[in-house]
């Protein structure tokens, strides 16, 4: 028997689950569809986002303890992976019951998979029953999954991980390698040398964070060198294989690293397979991801992609976005699209994190623009000395026609906050000079806005 709604929301993730509170709110019927129990909240809460941060976090306080022997770190790190697995399991639940204590939300657990542009087959995770639901919208939100890319044995050698696996394994690799220096292979290359590991990052481009003024690379290879992270470019993997227990990778040039584990973050690819999306008339581009218009429209009416899968930028914050946008299109003012976002910050978190929003000085100058920079090193600030977390930088580039910001990045403790309000800014034109004379509370580490805007710092 078909069961009627008005809105059918594939995937638990964040804009689906906020989209699908939203709509329930305003007292609409809504099916809100997750295949797996292990996943009420999706990636970030389950897989992504929290659990690394939990593990960077208890990272960071091993590292600071300085444990010397094998067997002391590797209990600190079991005891990292279970309390980030207490705190995930406690996140999945609370996102379960509070969607299912919805009257107006139906949660199924199960493989969803189209029928037609109204019509979405559910075959439930338990009883493998299939239920066919009607819905007058349909909201895709089903993600990405890990990108395994084609070497010579990476299907068959023991002791191979992606970011999904890595965080479940037990035991702390004395020597851990990662293919590809992206944000996650970096983050995992802070987290697990904070935890006690040697690890070598293996990047096939001529340098990590490209895109990324060179002074504030050459600050975070420092830091790196000082974590003792074996950061190896212009490195291309033709085949791994195990030596016994070890994990050995071979490169196209004939050199070969050796690990306990090896963990492989090549990107990640969209989560489509399965769910039919011809039969719905949903189109997908040369990648694999759902083509969406500026109001994240399919190429089939009534159907709507959220967060990753639509190919944006695959940020939690983003996917959220996406809901203010589709919410906006369907029950608001209708003014949201994605052409108008503005100044999206970023943050990689390896300790210290490293945020960045808006041009870089290289970019903008070859924008055309005249230039200021305010660059200071984080050691000067009083906080950042009280909590003993000196390394790093602050840095905004700056307009010197009208005092206007046009970037920022900051390699520092609590970054993640501060970009923040860069972001502010940057998007209400505020001058750096308020920055620079506003007052702060104290101790903090966004006072040190007080001296960075100053002679001392500025060129
Ligand atoms: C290691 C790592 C760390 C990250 N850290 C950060 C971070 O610090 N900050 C940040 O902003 N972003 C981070 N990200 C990115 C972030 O996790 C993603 O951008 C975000 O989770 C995407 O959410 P989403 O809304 O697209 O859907 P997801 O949260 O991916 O949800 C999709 C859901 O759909 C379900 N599903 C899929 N197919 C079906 C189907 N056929 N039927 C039913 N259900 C289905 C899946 O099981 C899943 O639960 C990180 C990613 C990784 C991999």
């Amino acid at each position: 028997m078909e069961e009627r709604f008005d809105g059918i929301v594939i995937g638990f993730g964040k804009g689906g689950k906020t989209l699908a509170a939203n709509m329930a709110n305003r007292g609409l019927k809504v099916a809100l569809i997750e295949k797996s129990p292990k996943m009420y909240g999706g990636t970030c809460i389950n897989l992504a986002c929290i659990p690394t941060k939990s593990l960077e976090n208890s990272s960071n306080e091993i590292k600071r303890q300085g444990f010397e022997s094998y067997e002391d770190k590797n209990k600190a790190y079991r005891e990292a992976i279970d309390k980030k697995e207490v705190l995930i399991t406690a996140l999945r639940k609370a996102n379960f019951n509070k969607a299912n204590s919805n009257e107006n939300i139906t949660v199924f657990t199960g493989v969803a998979s189209f029928e037609d542009n109204r019509t979405v087959k559910v075959v439930m995770e338990d009883t493998k029953e299939v239920k066919v639901l009607k819905g007058d919208k349909i909201f895709i939100n089903t993600g990405t999954l890990p990108f395994i890319p084609n070497i010579e044995g990476v299907n068959s050698a023991k002791n191979i991980f992606t970011s999904e696996t890595l965080m479940n394994l037990r035991e702390l690799p004395k020597e851990l390698i990662i293919i590809g220096a992206g944000f996650i292979g970096q983050e995992f290359a802070s987290i697990y040398s904070g935890f006690g590991s040697k690890v070598t990052l293996l990047n096939n481009l001529p340098q990590i964070l490209m895109n990324e003024d060179k002074d504030d690379v050459e600050e975070i290879l420092k830091l790196y060198e000082k974590k003792g992270i074996d950061l190896i470019n212009e490195v291309n993997t033709k085949k791994v294989y195990n030596k016994g227990e070890r994990v050995v990778v071979e490169t196209e040039d004939g050199r070969t690293f050796e690990g306990d584990a090896l963990l492989l973050s090549t990107g990640r690819k969209s989560n489509i397979e399965g769910l039919n999306l011809e039969k719905a008339g949903v189109e997908t581009n040369e990648r694999g991801f759902i083509k969406v218009s500026d109001t994240l429209k399919t190429t089939a009416d009534d159907i709507w992609a959220l967060g990753d899968i639509n190919g944006g930028l695959q940020f939690t914050y983003i996917s959220l976005d996406d809901f203010r946008i589709v919410f906006d299109n369907l029950f608001g003012e209708k003014k949201r699209k994605i052409s108008d976002r503005r100044n999206i910050a970023t943050s990689t978190f390896i300790d210290p994190t490293f945020s960045r929003v808006g041009l870089t000085v290289e970019k903008a100058k070859e924008e055309g623009y005249d230039v200021m920079i305010a660059k200071m090193p984080v050691n000067t600030i009083p906080r950042a000395k009280q909590i003993g977390e000196t390394d790093g930088f602050l840095k905004v580039v700056i307009n010197k026609d009208n005092d206007k910001i046009l970037g920022a990045s900051f390699l520092c403790v609590d970054s993640s906050e501060l970009i923040n309000i860069i972001k502010m800014a940057m998007d209400n034109n505020i001058s750096y000079k308020y920055l620079r004379d506003n007052i702060y509370t104290h101790p903090t580490i966004i006072e040190g806005f007080n001296e960075l805007f100053t002679g001392a710092y500025m060129k």
